[in-house]
């Protein structure tokens, strides 16, 4: 049987280790941190990610707000709202909720929000800072990954981890995060994408598996090395009529097969997912000048 990475158990354990440094230093006089989300339209998956994030903040004590804009929302409106809380010195980080409505030029939004209250790490200052290893934000997927990973014992260090996928999102700060000399990283990094020929091949080298692709339960059992560890990031909704909502989330490996071959895995839902909001909580409070370390193993 395979270590199940609880991504959360561990996201609950570091939001109550957040709250305990919030508590701590708001007593010593600071101010709450205060996170402000843009979203534009009604794109229900972003609701619900939305919700999930003020939940995390208000159960730390991070103040929120959910700024929701029309579909029709004009470039220049976008513009508008998110000077206006750039400018404003009560909010400490702002993100804006993708997917945008097509309409919407995403990069440029990513430009526009100040790299100092950038708490997706979206910024080019702030991707930047990443790649020159020394990050002023933590990209909340990719580091929720590798504190998934190190708090269950398995430090990438000298591995060999196998990417799929090289979006902006996940896969490219992941594999920079991976391959970085500093904590969590020191991994020798292969990274595939929708070019790449012979997965499998490249796949069965892994010691680390990272699936960040969106396609159902894609990964097989003969694509995993044995005793390997697999960290499944996709997340797809399959029609499930057993369902109230009509619909279970599966990740991009089977899991039921891979599951018996494998040290560990990181299941959907449970695994990645609750760990990118714990560290978007941990984001915001540096962003406020807090000081915080996410680590629950000392
Ligand atoms: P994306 O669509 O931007 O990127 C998908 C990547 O997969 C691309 O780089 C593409 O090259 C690669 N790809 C596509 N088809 C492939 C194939 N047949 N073989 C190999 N590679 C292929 O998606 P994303 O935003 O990076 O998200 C990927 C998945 O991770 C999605 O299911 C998404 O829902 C999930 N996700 C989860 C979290 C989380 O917190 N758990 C956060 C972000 C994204």
């Amino acid at each position: 049987m395979a270590k199940i990475l609880d991504g959360k158990q561990l996201s609950e354990r570091i939001r109550s280790r957040l709250k305990e440094q919030l508590d701590e230093q708001v007593k010593r006089g600071k101010r709450r941190p205060f996170l402000a989300v843009v979203q534009v339209g009604d794109y229900l998956p972003s609701t619900v990610y939305i919700r999930a994030k003020q939940r995390a903040c208000e159960e730390i004590g991070i103040d929120f707000k959910h700024l929701k804009l029309p579909e029709m929302t004009s470039m220049e409106e976008l513009r508008g709202a998110v000077n206006a809380i750039n400018e404003d010195d009560s909010i400490d980080g702002l993100l804006v909720q993708s997917p945008l409505p097509a309409h919407l030029d995403e990069v440029e939004v990513q430009r526009l929000v100040s790299p100092l209250k950038d708490v997706d790490c979206f910024h080019p200052e702030n991707v930047g800072l990443l790649y020159i290893g020394q990050p002023r934000f933590q990209p909340c997927t990719a580091a929720g990954i590798i504190e998934l990973m190190l708090a269950n014992g398995y430090d990438p260090a000298g591995k060999h981890a196998v990417i799929i996928g090289r979006s902006v999102i996940v896969g490219r700060p992941l594999a920079i995060m991976m391959m970085l000399k500093a904590r969590g990283g020191n991994a020798t990094v292969t990274v595939c994408h929708s070019r790449t020929p012979d997965l499998p091949v490249l796949t069965r080298q892994a010691d680390i598996l990272i699936p960040a692709v969106g396609i159902t339960e894609m990964v097989r059992a003969d694509w995993v090395k044995d005793g390997s560890i697999v960290v499944d990031v996709g997340i797809n909704r399959v029609p499930d009529d057993t369902k109230k909502r009509g619909y279970r989330l599966v990740g991009d490996v089977a899991f039921e097969e891979v599951e018996p071959k494998v040290e560990a895995i990181a299941p959907v839902p449970g695994g990645v997912g609750p760990m990118t909001v714990a560290i978007l909580a941990g984001n915001v409070m540096k962003a406020a000048g807090f000081e915080i370390i996410y680590q629950v193993i000392e």
